[in-house]
């Protein structure tokens, strides 16, 4: 189930967003996408969302035609740093929205819709919570509604932009560890956007190094530390670290 991006390319003025990007993820990675605001993580992630187009290249999911598909289609979840949760909706209602907005044919019965929301707000750990509006949580609470929400439709492929970026160092280190874990008793795919090194390093089974809406290095935390592949590599991890 590998994801083949090859060669995407998004222009929107005369410097490209993405150039002549290409990268395979296999499936049960966890991808951290890195690199100076601006280097085109947003744009990449929201390509494999269905929330934009490439001007030129591919990505193909089991050879078939990942562009193709619509956002619907496509079976990822998608969290954003201020991905507002419904704030007239209940934790509950929130986290069955992408189930009830499906087509019929494709609605789970509303049993089953209840018992999904109930094992998501344990996996979330937000039991009890469920009737809350988000206006009574935490910041760190409505996050986790956030991907409880994404994972209610069974994504194959979470997509996460800097999901934790709004929150204090202390609840992002504990939410850190607790997406890694979920991430694997999930069998997710995962491709996370941050610019937080420490972040990148702590999840992350490769890093993608971005810069000017190319890909300088692909690797693991500690190939990439240990021997950056260009001078911008060694710099920004240099600059930030
Ligand atoms: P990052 O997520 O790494 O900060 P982005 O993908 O958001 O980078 O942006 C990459 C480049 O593309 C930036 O120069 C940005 O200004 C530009 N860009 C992104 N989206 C748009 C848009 N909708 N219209 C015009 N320019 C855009």
């Amino acid at each position: 189930m590998t994801l083949a991006l090859k060669q995407l390319t998004r222009q929107f003025t005369e410097l490209a967003a993405l150039d002549d990007v290409s990268l395979d993820i296999e499936p049960g990675e966890f991808i951290a996408l890195v690199g100076p605001s601006g280097s085109g993580k947003t744009t990449l992630l929201r390509i494999l969302a269905g929330l934009d187009y490439p001007d030129r290249g591919t990505v193909m999911l089991n050879g078939r035609d990942f562009l193709a598909a619509n956002a619907r289609e496509r079976n990822v979840g998608l969290v954003f740093q201020h991905y507002a949760l419904f704030r007239h909706l209940s934790v509950r209602e929130n986290i069955a929205f992408g189930l009830r907005v499906r087509p019929r044919k494709r609605r789970p019965p509303r049993a089953d819709i209840r018992t999904r929301v109930d094992d998501l707000l344990k996996r979330v750990q937000l039991d009890g919570l469920g009737d809350r509006y988000p206006s009574q949580l935490s910041g760190g609470q409505r996050q986790r509604v956030a991907l409880a929400r994404a994972l209610a439709v069974e994504p194959e492929i979470l997509l996460l932009d800097e999901p934790f970026g709004a929150l204090d160092a202390q609840v992002r280190t504990a939410l850190r560890r607790w997406l890694r874990e979920l991430h694997e008793d999930l069998g997710l795919t995962t491709v996370f956007v941050t610019h937080d090194q420490e972040e990148a390093l702590e999840l992350a089974d490769r890093l993608v190094v971005m810069n000017r809406g190319r890909i300088e290095q692909v690797g693991s935390p500690q190939e990439v530390y240990q021997a950056p592949a260009t001078p911008f590599v060694c710099e920004f991890i240099g600059r930030t670290n």
